[in-house]
C-alpha cells in the first residue's frame, strides 16, 4: 500500500531518523521544506524532498496537498480519558468561588469519578473513551498514552485497564496504558493513607503485572496526596513487576516528587507548575523527561509549569493533554500548540518539537514516531489551507486539521 502526499505547502517537523529527543536549542531544530512530497509504502515514510525531485510515483492513495501543511502527528503522552460522565458541576462550583477542598466536601474530585466509574459497565465506559478518543484522533492525535486511577479498587482498576487494552484493538491511534492506582486514595480506605499504600503494591501490581494490562505505572506525588517515601515504596514494587514509572509531580506545590522520580528512573515526571530552579537543575542530571500540561493550567486557573526555563537549561520538554473530566477536559492538542506559544512563550517550532517528538519519546515511541524522517512511521496531519505553519497556533480554536493520516492510511477527514 503506497501513500503520496503531494504539493505539500510547507513539510514541517523533519528529523534525522536516529534523533530521539530535542533538548533545549535543538527544539528549534526540526527541518521543514516548501513545496513538497512525501511518499509512504506500507505505513513507513519511504520518501520525502522537493517537488522537483518527485519524478513519476505511482500510489494507491494520492493526496493533494496545496496550499496545505503537513507536519507529524501529536503524541499525547498523558490522558485519562476512561472515566464515567462528566463533572460541569464542579466547573460550575468552581466559578462560583468554591475552592478544591469544598468541591471535594461535596462529593467532587476524583473520588466523585471514582464512584460514578463504579457503577458504569465496562462496555459504557469503552464506548465513551471510544468517543474522546476519536475526537483527539480527528483533532491530530496519533498516539495515546491512557491511565487508569479513577478505579481505586482492584477490581475497578483492573475494569479501566481493560477498557484501555480494547481502545488499543479498537482504534487506529497507537495506545499506551498507565496503571495509576495510587491517583487518590480510595474510599474504603479514608484516613488510611499508608494501608491504601500497601493494597496498591500487594493486591493491585501483582495483578496488573500478570494479566500484562499496563506498561508504566503512575503515582500522584504531591502535596495532599502521596507522600515521595510513598511514591517510592509503590514506583519500588512496581519496578520488581516491570512496570516503569511515570509520575505526576509538582503540580500543586514542590513536594519532592521530580527527585524520587529521577532516583527510579521515571522515564516522565509530569505537570510540573510548581517546579523551580533545583529541579531543573536536578533533571538536568537525570534522563528523566519533564512533560507539562498547559491545558491542566488553563482550565483549572493554575500557573504554567516554566517550560521556557527548562528548554533555556537544555532540557527535552514534551507537551502532553492531560485530558481528563476534572481539571482538564480537553484531549485537543492544537489548542495546546496555541497555550504553550502564548502562556508559555515557546516559538511555534519548539511546541511543534513538543507536541510531537518529544511526545513519543516520553512513551519510548521516538525510535519510529514523532518526526519526518524516512523509515519513521506516516503518522501524519494535513492541515486546512493556511498561510504558513505559525498560523496553525496562532488561529487559536479554529479547527485546521483536515486530514489525519496513521500508518500510511487516511483515517479521517474533516470538512
Ligand atoms: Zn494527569
Amino acid at each position: 500500500m503506497r501513500l503520496l502526499i503531494k504539493n505539500i505547502k510547507t513539510l514541517a517537523g523533519i528529523l534525522p531518523l536516529d534523533t530521539e529527543r530535542l533538548c533545549g536549542e535543538q527544539m528549534q531544530s526540526m527541518e521543514s521544506i516548501d513545496g513538497a512530497y512525501l511518499v509512504a509504502d506500507d505505513g513507513v515514510i519511504s520518501s520525502f524532498g522537493p517537488m522537483a525531485q518527485m519524478g513519476d510515483v505511482e500510489a494507491d492513495e494520492v493526496i493533494d496537498a496545496e496550499g496545505r501543511v503537513v507536519f507529524p502527528a501529536f503524541c499525547d503522552s498523558h490522558s485519562h480519558i476512561v472515566y464515567a460522565g462528566s463533572r460541569e458541576g464542579e466547573f460550575r462550583d468552581k466559578i462560583a468561588g468554591m475552592t478544591y477542598e469544598e468541591v471535594a466536601a461535596r462529593g467532587g474530585g476524583i473520588l466523585n469519578s471514582a464512584d460514578r466509574l463504579h457503577i458504569s459497565s465496562e462496555d459504557e465506559l469503552f464506548e465513551a473513551a471510544q468517543r474522546r478518543a476519536w475526537r483527539m484522533i480527528r483533532t491530530g492525535a496519533a498516539t495515546i498514552e491512557v491511565k487508569s486511577g479513577y478505579g481505586l479498587t482492584t477490581e475497578d482498576e483492573l475494569k479501566m485497564l481493560r477498557v484501555i487494552e480494547r481502545l488499543r484493538e479498537a482504534l487506529p491511534a497507537t495506545i499506551k496504558a498507565t496503571f495509576l492506582g495510587a491517583h487518590a486514595v480510595g474510599r474504603a480506605f479514608k484516613g488510611r493513607q499508608q494501608e491504601y499504600v500497601d493494597y496498591v503494591c500487594e493486591d493491585m501490581i501483582p495483578k496488573v503485572a500478570e494479566q500484562g494490562v499496563a506498561e508504566f505505572v503512575d503515582v500522584f506525588c504531591d502535596r495532599g496526596f502521596f507522600t515521595p517515601e510513598q511514591t517510592a515504596q509503590i514506583l519500588e514494587c512496581g519496578k520488581r513487576y516491570g512496570l516503569r514509572p511515570k509520575i505526576h509531580a509538582n503540580e500543586l506545590a514542590s513536594s519532592g516528587g521530580v527527585q524520587v522520580g529521577i532516583a527510579y528512573g521515571a522515564l516522565s515526571v509530569d505537570h510540573l507548575e510548581e517546579a523551580n530552579e533545583q529541579d531543573v537543575l536536578d533533571l538536568k542530571n537525570s534522563s528523566t523527561i519533564p512533560t507539562v500540561l498547559p491545558g491542566a493550567s488553563f482550565f483549572s486557573n493554575l500557573p504554567f509549569a516554566p517550560a521556557r526555563m527548562m528548554i533555556e537549561a537544555g532540557l527535552p520538554v514534551p507537551i502532553a493533554s492531560d485530558c481528563n473530566p476534572g481539571s482538564s477536559p480537553s484531549g485537543n492538542m492544537k489548542m495546546l500548540w496555541s497555550l504553550a506559544c502564548i502562556k508559555m512563550r515557546l516559538s511555534p517550532e519548539e511546541a511543534l518539537a513538543a507536541l510531537t517528538i518529544n511526545g513519543a519519546a516520553a512513551l519510548g515511541l521516538s525510535a519510529d514516531r514523532g518526526a519526518v524522517s524516512v523509515g519513521r512511521r506516516a503518522d501524519l496531519v494535513v492541515s486546512k489551507p493556511v498561510p504558513s505553519l505559525a498560523y496553525l497556533p496562532y488561529s487559536f480554536g479554529e479547527e485546521l486539521v483536515e486530514k489525519v493520516v496513521i500508518n500510511g492510511k487516511i483515517v479521517c477527514t474533516n470538512e
